[in-house]
Formats: structure tokens, sequence, C-alpha cells
């Protein structure tokens, strides 16, 4: 349920800081009703919605002239701020009123010609609506509940049983031009309206205070989720599904998609994208529905959605081939896009056909996208969907937008362009990084994480681990455990599946140093060692394999070897042994896996400051050879330390070199007594 948030002694100080000016006080109070918006998850989501206020500023010839600041497209109404407001003179959009048509580029740069400040973000595209409205504050959202009820077949007797008339309805236009038009006609049919809702689409409220205008959206708001919680039908169920395992069906999803992407795009090496699954009670008792699939075909709740979601998603039952479900998926998506097509007059470039959204009976919902925020932001949609299409189903029946308009709006230049940024060359790629809260670990989790991936790290404290993933930000993930013991490796790559749908890049990391004589070594000792630096790798490269398999678009495996494997040093036989298993673990993973596509490489490293050479160790080893600390840690050919960020590079490197496997790389300032041929 939405709530009212406003606390008018919040409110009040928040003016008052704004200073003196009338027009900078309003444009503070509409800042903060937007965050008020945004905080609450039922109202809108991911960049949904916009706001507007009213003000008056004067021009450079002094004369006062009124302006509307309204939210700048690709800001997020939940962490708005002054500069995601930007201002346009009025005076100068009004008169597009008077336009026969105007098209979404004239528009767009009719908006721009008209800004107080030519660098700000462009206007949000519903501007003239905002615009053409004649109240002070106006705020528009996608509210579960309004969205339900803007898609149920009676939404027009519905509404006036709700609010009699005090609520306008506005056919179906998509956001621009036309439908401002159409909003600002219902108005002044009956000037009495305190809102809008747009059929298909969602709701406006407006008012002569910011407080007004939000308070009413609450409140209009209320009045459906009401209406709804008194007419709700309960839905026909089937019988609850055998439970199942996100690692037995999301890496086919994944692999399947990736394949739908590589051949639509001719690239081989296509990426695949990254799953975020839910599963909540609602979320089960949703995929019981037995009108699953007609609620599947009939498309979303809000043609804001469509460019994240598409209009459908893949419906995965029990025993159906999953690769062969996306592929019928990705059939149907295309003759979708060549019918509707045929009636532009302009080209369209089809985008990739592979599905978003998963509904998956079972498991759960999945959002798929090109990597984790847009995976996450595909399944809040997809769960906010689900929610609006219970409702509307529950009461009089949901009816979205037709196919058509739904095309315009997936297909509409302008939102097009908000797809078509370029993203960074390892975007939406899982990396799974054991020891990933260590020196070594952590270095490598911010270069990948740098370039657009997606890191699943895995250490044994908790505590490091906490530090490690917040130092990294959001889109990643983790867990804590003990990898050495038995099945540790197989639930450590389980948890990256269930959390991001499979694994693209194991960087096996973690390793600890045991000494002593190699003539009296203990064999307990020995055998600890072997358990850490040599089995686990080969566990973790096990589990990593079953679902690079399972995905079937290849992959690869990298390890921490170490210097030791090729270069003893006298007492480090513990560590050296197993080390050098691991680099034959290397090549041996190589020659049985390349024919699969999955490359395996490692790096022998030296002397990096870390766990394994802290500032104690480094002391007494740079004493012992008489030496200060630093000549020590310069103690190679190029006489300039290596630094955990050095060895990080080489495993990006190693990920990028797509061409290479069974390469061990060195990175340790130059040996040459440690140097491969
Ligand atoms: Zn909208």
């Amino acid at each position: 349920m939405v709530k009212n948030r406003w606390i008018e002694a919040e409110a009040r100080a928040l003016a008052e800081a704004a200073g003196e000016s009338e027009a900078e006080q309003a444009l503070a109070l509409v800042i903060h009703a937007s965050r008020l918006i945004g905080a609450d998850r039922d109202l809108v989501l991911h960049g949904g919605g916009n706001t507007s206020v009213k003000v008056k500023r004067p021009d450079l010839f002094g004369n006062l002239r009124d302006v509307i600041h309204v939210k700048g497209s690709g800001h997020d109404l939940a962490e708005i701020t002054r500069e995601g407001m930007p201002g346009l003179w009025l005076d100068e959009l009004l008169p597009l009123r008077g336009l026969d048509r105007l098209q979404d580029e004239d528009m767009v740069n009719a908006l721009r010609g008209a800004m107080l400040d030519a660098s700000g973000p462009n206007p949000s595209i519903e501007t003239l609506l905002h615009a053409f409205l004649p109240h002070r504050f106006v705020l528009h959202t996608h509210a579960t509940a309004m969205i339900a009820l803007a898609d149920m077949p009676n939404a027009p007797e519905v509404i006036r049983e709700i609010f009699g008339e005090r609520m306008g309805v506005v056919p179906f236009f998509k956001p621009g031009f036309d439908l401002g038009r159409a909003a600002v006609g219902t108005f002044e049919e009956n000037p009495e309206v305190e809102g809008l809702i747009l059929l298909n689409h969602g709701h406006f409220a407006f008012g002569g205070s910011a407080r007004e205008a939000y308070e009413r959206l609450v409140e209009q708001t209320t009045a459906v989720e009401e209406w709804f919680a008194a007419n709700r039908w309960p839905a026909r169920v089937h019988s609850s599904p055998e439970p199942r395992r996100a690692v037995e069906v999301l890496p086919l999803l994944r692999g399947a998609c990736g394949a739908v992407s590589a051949a639509h795009s001719g690239n081989r090496d296509a990426p695949m994208p990254v799953i975020d699954l839910r599963r909540s009670d609602e979320i089960d008792a949703f995929l019981m529905r037995e009108d699953l699939d007609i609620l599947a075909d009939a498309g979303v709740a809000t043609p804001d959605h469509v460019i994240r979601t598409k209009n459908w998603p893949v419906v995965l039952r029990p025993g159906d081939e999953i690769a062969a479900a996306v592929s019928a998926y990705a059939e149907r998506y295309r003759s979708y896009f060549e019918r509707n097509a045929a009636r532009h007059p302009e080209d369209r470039t089809m985008l990739d056909p592979a599905p978003n959204v998963a509904w998956i009976p079972g498991l759960g919902i999945a959002g798929i996208g090109h990597d984790a925020r847009a995976a996450s932001q595909a399944a809040d949609l997809a769960e906010q969907n689900i929610r609006a299409m219970a409702m509307a189903q529950g009461a009089s029946g949901y009816r979205p937008v037709g196919e058509a308009q739904l095309f315009d709006m997936e297909y509409w230049s302008l939102e097009q362009a908000k797809l078509g940024r370029t993203r960074p060359e390892l975007s939406g790629k899982v990396v799974i990084v054991t020891g990933g809260a260590g020196a070594i670990g952590l270095a490598t989790a911010q270069a990948f994480a740098a370039r657009g991936a997606n890191v699943f790290l895995v250490d044994l404290s908790q505590e490091a681990l906490d530090s490690a993933l917040e130092s990294l930000g959001e889109g990643h993930d983790g867990l804590a455990l003990d990898i050495t013991l038995d099945g540790a490796a197989a639930s450590a790559v389980e948890a990256a599946v269930r959390r991001f749908g499979g694994v693209d890049i194991l960087v096996s990391n973690a390793g600890a140093a045991w000494t002593g004589a190699i003539a009296e070594l203990d064999d307990a000792l020995l055998r600890k060692s072997f358990e850490l630096n040599f089995f686990a790798h080969l566990a973790f490269s096990q589990a990593t394999v079953a679902i690079l398999r399972a995905q079937g678009r290849g992959g690869q495996l990298l390890f921490n070897v170490s210097k030791q494997s090729v270069n003893p040093g006298k007492n480090f036989g513990a560590y050296g042994l197993p080390k050098a298993t691991t680099f034959f673990l290397v090549k041996q993973l190589a020659l049985e896996l390349g024919p699969e596509g999955i490359r395996a490489n490692g790096i022998n490293a030296d002397r990096i400051r870390s766990g394994l050479l802290d500032d104690e160790f480094i002391a007494q080893r740079a004493r012992a050879r008489g030496i200060d600390e630093e000549t020590y840690m310069a103690g190679n050919l190029l006489r300039r330390e290596v630094e955990a960020r050095h060895v990080a590079e080489g495993f990006v490197a190693l990920a990028l070199a797509e061409r290479t496997t069974a390469h061990v790389l060195t990175v340790d300032g130059g040996n040459i007594e440690a140097s491969l041929r």
C-alpha cells in the first residue's frame, strides 16, 4: 500500500534552506515531493514517472517570465536533484499546442531550444503534458494499482465509480505531443478534476502546492488500492509444481539467450545476459494460476516497461526444453517485429529477440538484462507487472494496450536512443573470484568490475567479504565459506548462479603458504596445503565447467599459480608442490576443454604485498638479506615493486585475450630464474 510520507516541518525546512527566492523554494518543494514518490516502489520504478513545477524567473532583459522545471530524462525521482529538473521558458512551449502535429525529433528539438540552461539534461518526454496543464505542481506516476485499473476493459466506469467527477480519463496515446494535447483537452472538459488517469498507461495528479499535488496523488492511488481490495476474485490455480533448482534452469536459459543474441548480431562470441531471479509466496501463487498462458500472451501493463521487459515473458514449465522454448520465443518476436515494422514509414532495426523476462513455475520469475543492473530492473518491472495483472484479472479483466501501439513505443526513436549506449568490454560477464577479499583477489575483482563485469566473491572471512563487497558497490555479491570443505566449491558456484544466472569466468585465486624444510616436512601440513593450493582449484574448476557446459558458450578458467610452481624457494616445498600441480592443471584443463571453447590460463606472480606476504614477513626477509624493505620489494629486473593491481590487470588481459589458452603469464617485475620459455 502506498503511504503519505509528507511531513510539513521537513518540507518547510527544505523550502527555507533554498533561500529567499520563491522560484527556488517551489523547486525545492517539487524535488521533495519527487523524492517522496521515488521512495515508494508501488508508485514508480527505475526512472519512471515525472514531476514539474511552474515558477517565474527573469530573463536576460530583466523580464519576469513563466518557467517550467520538469524532470530530466535519465534521472530517477528517488534521487533527483536540482540538476535533474531543467527549466524551460513556458511561453515558448504553449504555442506548440496549436500545431496539428509534431514529430518526436522536432518536439525534442523545440524543448531543447526553450531551455534556460542549454547544457541541462533532455527534459522528460512528457514535458508538453506538464506544460499544457495550468496547475503549478504536476506529478505523474505508474503506480501498480493505477496501471491495473488503467488496463481493465471497463476502466472508465470503475474510475467514475471510485472518483465521480473528480478524475479525468484520457485515452491511450504514445507519450509526447499527442498525449499532451489529449490530456489537456480532457482537463478542459472539466476543470474541476484533481487528476487524470491515462488508459493503459498511468496517472497524473496536480495542485496549487507541492503538498496538495502529492497528497492528492497518494489519496487517489490509495482509493484505487482500496477498490481492488474490495473487488478481488480468487484466481483458479493448479497444484504447486515440484520446486526446481536455479542451477538446473538458469545456465540453460542464459546459454539459450546468448545463442539467440549471437545469431541475431552475427557475433559468435556475443555476451550472455545476466539473470536476476525473484521468488516469493506472491510469485509462487501467481505462477500456479490456470490462466498463466493467457496472461503471458496479454502483454505488459504499461508501455513504459516495454523497452526493459519486452511485451511477453518466456514461460518455462517443468519438462520444457529450454533452448527450444527460447528459440520459439525469438521466432515469435521476429514475426511481431516484421508484422509491425511493415506498416512503419521509417526503417526500424530489430532489437535482440531474446526474452527479457522468464516465468518459471517451480522456481520464480527472472529479469534478464545485459548486466546485473539491467536484469534487476527487468525483474523489478516484471514483479510489478504480475502484481498489476493479478489485480486487474481478479477484478474485471486485464486488457493492456494492443501490440501496434506497443510496437510504436518499443521502436520509438527516442526510446531506442536510451538503449544504444556503448557498454564496457566485460559488461555483464559473471566472474567468480576466490580469496576475493584478499589483496590480489579484491584488486582483481575491482579490475573486472571497472570493465563492467558482475563479480561474485568467495572468501573465508565474512567480515572481510562484507567490506570487500562494500568497496565494490552495487551489482556484485559473494559468499563466505571454507573452500577446502567437501562440496564447498559446488555450493559457492551454485550461489553465484542463483545470483547472476550463470558464470563466464573463474578466477581461482585463494591460496596460503606453509613453510618447512622438505626433508622433515610434516605430512599433515603438506596435505593441508594441497587441499587449498591444489584441490580447491580443481574443485572450483570442475564446478565452474559444469555450468559453462550447461550454458554451452565457452568460458574461462584463470588460476593464481605462483612463481614457486617453476622456481622453488628454500623451505617453500609445502607451497610449491601443490602450486606446481596447479600449473599442470592449467594445461590439462586447456587440453581437454579447448574444443568446447573453454580456455584455461594462469598467472605466476611473486613478491606481492598480501596476506601471504605481510609487512612483518617482508621486514624479516629484507633483514635476512641485509637490505631495506623497499629494495627487497623491488628485487626484480625492472627494479619496481609489483603490486596486487598489476596481477589484477594480468588476469583481465588474459580474460580479454580471446585466442589464448594453456598460457601462464608472469607478473613479477622480471626474474630470469622463474621465467617461462
Ligand atoms: Zn508515463
